[in-house]
Formats: C-alpha cells, sequence, structure tokens
C-alpha cells in the first residue's frame, strides 16, 4: 500500500484483525504461523528473500536446540534465564523438536547433545514452513524496510527504489534481529527507531564471535588456519572445553564463542581480557610435570615437548609466543604453563561475521507478553530482546520461543480489544 492509501483500505483478510510482522527470519514467521488462524497476516522484510539468516545457519549444520536438562538449559541464557523461564516452559525443546517434525523435518541427538535436522539444512524446513504459511492465508510483503511510526500511528516502510509506503495494524510483531551479518537482512538499524521512541535499547555486541589477539608475524605467517584441537579456555571462572582455531587477527572456533559474555564483560570493564588456553586439558600438571621430567637429551626442545607433551607444532609456538625467551624449563614450571597459557585479548571480533548479537530490547521495556509497555499492540521477539546464549541450538530455541510468546500475547490484545476472552 502506498502513502496515499494507508487509511483502513479493505484488504485480503478484511474482518479480521491485521497483524503486521516485520521480519521474516524464524521469529517473525513463528509469530506468524501462531497468528495465521483468525487473523489478517502479512510478514514484511527488508530483503527479497525470507529467512536469509537461517538458510546461511544451516551451512554448517542447522543446530535447532540442545537436549540438556532445562536447569543447564536455561543457565546458558545467564542474566535472562528468569524472564525467559516461563517463555521456554511454554515451548520447549521438545515443542521445538515436534515441530520440526511436523514440517517433515526429523531430528536426531548430535554426540554432544545438540539437536539437529537429519537434513542437517535449514532449506527444506524453511520451503515446507513458508507453503505451510501462505496456505494458512500468511502474505509475504518483500524488499520493505520498516521505518518507525508515522504520527497518525501507521507503520512506514521504504521499498528498494525509496518509495514510501504506510499500512495500519491491529497489532505489530517486531522481529528484526540482533546485528549480526549485517548483509543477510538484520542489520540493528532499529535500534535508532525504537530509541527515538523512547524504548531503552541495550547496545548490540558480537557475541559467538572470534577475539583479537596482536600475533607476532611469525605466528600469523605460519599458523593462521591452524586448529587447535582438544583444548580447554578459560576467562575467570569460566572454562571451556573445545576447540578453537588460530586466524590472522586472533582466534576463532566453538570454544571461543561459548565465552564471548565473559570476555565482553572483561573487555569492558579493563578494556583488555586474559584468555587462558589449558593445551592438555586431559592431563593435571603433576602428570604433565612427570612426563616433562624425562631426559631431554640432545632433542630441540620442540621435538621434546612435542614427544613427552603430545603438542603440535602450533601449541608449541603459542608457548614461545607468549613466553619467548623465559619459557620455563623446569619440569613443574612448564607444565604449570602449558595448562594455562596467557593471551591478551585486545577486542571481540567485529560484528559481520559473529554468528549473535547481544543487548536489544531493554527486558523492562516488555510486559509478560513481549508487549512494548510505551506502546499496546506493538511485541517484539527474537534476537532483537535484549538476551544473549551460546551456539548449541539456544539461539534459535529462544528465537522461537519468544515469537509463540509474543504471538499468544498479541492474540490476547486483540481478543480483549473486541471484548472476547481467549
Ligand atoms: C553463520 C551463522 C550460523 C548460525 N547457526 C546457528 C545454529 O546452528 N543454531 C542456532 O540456534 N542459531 C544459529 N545462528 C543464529 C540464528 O540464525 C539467529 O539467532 C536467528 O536467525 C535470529 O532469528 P530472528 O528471527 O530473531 O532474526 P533474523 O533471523 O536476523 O531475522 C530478522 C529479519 O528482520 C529483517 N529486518 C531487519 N531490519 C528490518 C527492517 N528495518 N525492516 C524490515 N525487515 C527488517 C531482516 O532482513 C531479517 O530477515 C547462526 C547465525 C549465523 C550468522
Amino acid at each position: 500500500m502506498n502513502d496515499a492509501g494507508a487509511a483502513r483500505a479493505a484488504a485480503p483478510g478484511a474482518g479480521r484483525p491485521r497483524v503486521t510482522v516485520i521480519g521474516a527470519g524464524p521469529a517473525g514467521l513463528m509469530a506468524a504461523e501462531r497468528l495465521a488462524a483468525g487473523h489478517d497476516v502479512v510478514v514484511l522484510d527488508r530483503m527479497r528473500g525470507v529467512g536469509r539468516k537461517f538458510l546461511m545457519a544451516g551451512r554448517g549444520g542447522l543446530n535447532v536446540t540442545h537436549s540438556e536438562p532445562m536447569p543447564a538449559f536455561l543457565g546458558r541464557y545467564r542474566g535472562s534465564a528468569p524472564r525467559l523461564a516461563p517463555i521456554l516452559a511454554d515451548f520447549p525443546p521438545a515443542a521445538l523438536r515436534a515441530w520440526c517434525e511436523g514440517l517433515g523435518q526429523e531430528t536426531f541427538v548430535g554426540s554432544s547433545g545438540r539437536v539437529f535436522p537429519r537434513a542437517m539444512k535449514a532449506s527444506p524446513l524453511l520451503r515446507a514452513w513458508t507453503r505451510r504459511l501462505e496456505e494458512a492465508g500468511v502474505r509475504f510483503e518483500l524488499g520493505r524496510r520498516w521505518t518507525g511510526w508515522r504520527a497518525d500511528g501507521a507503520l512506514s516502510f521504504l521499498d528498494a527504489e525509496g518509495g514510501a509506503h504506510a499500512a495500519f495494524a491491529d497489532a505489530t510483531i517486531l522481529a528484526l534481529g540482533g546485528a549480526s551479518w549485517p548483509r543477510l537482512g538484520s542489520d540493528g538499524a532499529w535500534t535508532t527507531t525504537l530509541r527515538a521512541a523512547g524504548v531503552e535499547v541495550e547496545e548490540l555486541a558480537p557475541s559467538n564471535c572470534g577475539v583479537e589477539v596482536a600475533w607476532s608475524d611469525h605466528l600469523r605467517a605460519r599458523f593462521a588456519g591452524t586448529p587447535l584441537k582438544r583444548i580447554a579456555l578459560c576467562v575467570g571462572d569460566d572454562v571451556v572445553r573445545g576447540e578453537a582455531v588460530v586466524t590472522a587477527r586472533g582466534l576463532e572456533g566453538g570454544a571461543v564463542y561459548a565465552l564471548s559474555a565473559p570476555l565482553r564483560a572483561a573487555l569492558a570493564r579493563e578494556g583488555g581480557a586474559r584468555l587462558a588456553i589449558d593445551l592438555r586439558p586431559d592431563l593435571s600438571v603433576d602428570a604433565l610435570a612427570r612426563a616433562l621430567g624425562a631426559p631431554r637429551g640432545a632433542q630441540s626442545l620442540a621435538n621434546f615437548l612435542r614427544k613427552a607433551a603430545g603438542l603440535p607444532p602450533v601449541a608449541i609456538a603459542l608457548l614461545r609466543e607468549a613466553h619467548g625467551r623465559d619459557l620455563p624449563q623446569a619440569p613443574k614450571a612448564l607444565a604449570a604453563a602449558i595448562k594455562s597459557l596467557g593471551l591478551r585479548v585486545t577486542a571481540l571480533a567485529g560484528l559481520e561475521r559473529a554468528i549473535s548479537s547481544a543487548g536489544g530490547i531493554a527486558w523492562d521495556e516488555l510486559d509478560e507478553e513481549l508487549m512494548l509497555r510505551r506502546r499496546p499492540g506493538t511485541f517484539a521477539c527474537g534476537e532483537m530482546v535484549a538476551w544473549d546464549a551460546p551456539t548449541g541450538g539456544y539461539l534459535l530455541q529462544a528465537c522461537l520461543a519468544t515469537a509463540c510468546r509474543a504471538a499468544r500475547g498479541a492474540r490476547a490484545f486483540l481478543a480483549a480489544r473486541e471484548g472476547r476472552i481467549e
């Protein structure tokens, strides 16, 4: 609808309350699905295709949720756990798996406890999902960027050519995502719009991302791209076992991503963060010291460390990088250095390549049904709300569960307005 026709014109779903969902990522699509019955639902997105980031998420194996017990599961959301607990109780991992299976995508639990669709990709699920939405009457308007509200309350949009459009809605679901991988659609520009409307929005910051370390030229040239397997990483009291990869600018990989939250906090507090690598997490300092007590003979230090401590060349280079000529020689001190190799992280890698973003609409701005307290009838869900979680399926689980809750809120809001009881 263009500007001139923004009045409440008769629409395909005339007679039924109109719900506008902005953002065609997993959160927006789930909200649309939950509202399709009984409402005229239209989903708008600034991109020309739906679920662009969701499709990208499926590239490396779509991890939809996790199988661990709920107390541990909830703990992954740290400070947001109390707000998310009732929301996840209404749409728990088992419900998510059943929902996938309803779309013909059987799921399985991997060895790490993570849950994947058998197809591993997002595309078959997304195809079946959009088909089902269209069959339920949901309409899509793509290539429409939401820019805010007009003075008369209409939602305003710009098309790709810069043409202005506006639409009234009886209820609105905002599902605009965070700000990672902006070229896939969610660029976080909505933060300015909502702040201008008086809504408190926490700064969007990279999460589940790599870290920057000022490597020497030698380490960068020789080892960028080399994996560090079976290590443990530690920031303060947080310890994560897993893998990382040395990059030209620092480190990436699952174990690094999982420490985004404590690293972000340390960087904000101190301007730098200490990341300790345990290069042999399966051995105690004493056991390692015993192995390092073996006579070295004529072996070079690198050969000795490789044989006695089982360290690969990249680990030995990291030890040299951290200690230089002061690398301890005594077995116990050398073992301690191997078990706690300190790196100084100077920054988190940028949003362009982060898997997700932390920050977003402050929880206090949202009621229990995820309605914006300052804008009755407008609800928010997905990654644009200020929760954060590591990879492992926790991101999609919370996106979909918050979407179900926002949809429930919108349904009740519209029913109450019409004097109906849901
Ligand atoms: C490489 C990669 C791998 C990932 N792997 C996993 C995984 O395995 N498991 C997991 O749980 N999570 C994973 N994620 C994270 C997951 O994809 C996101 O958390 C999830 O897509 C967020 O869903 P959302 O609907 O809230 O937002 P998004 O998916 O970002 O969707 C938001 C939509 O809003 C649109 N939009 C934004 N601004 C506007 C505007 N002003 N007007 C109109 N439209 C707008 C965007 O175009 C976008 O389509 C991965 C992410 C990446 C980048």
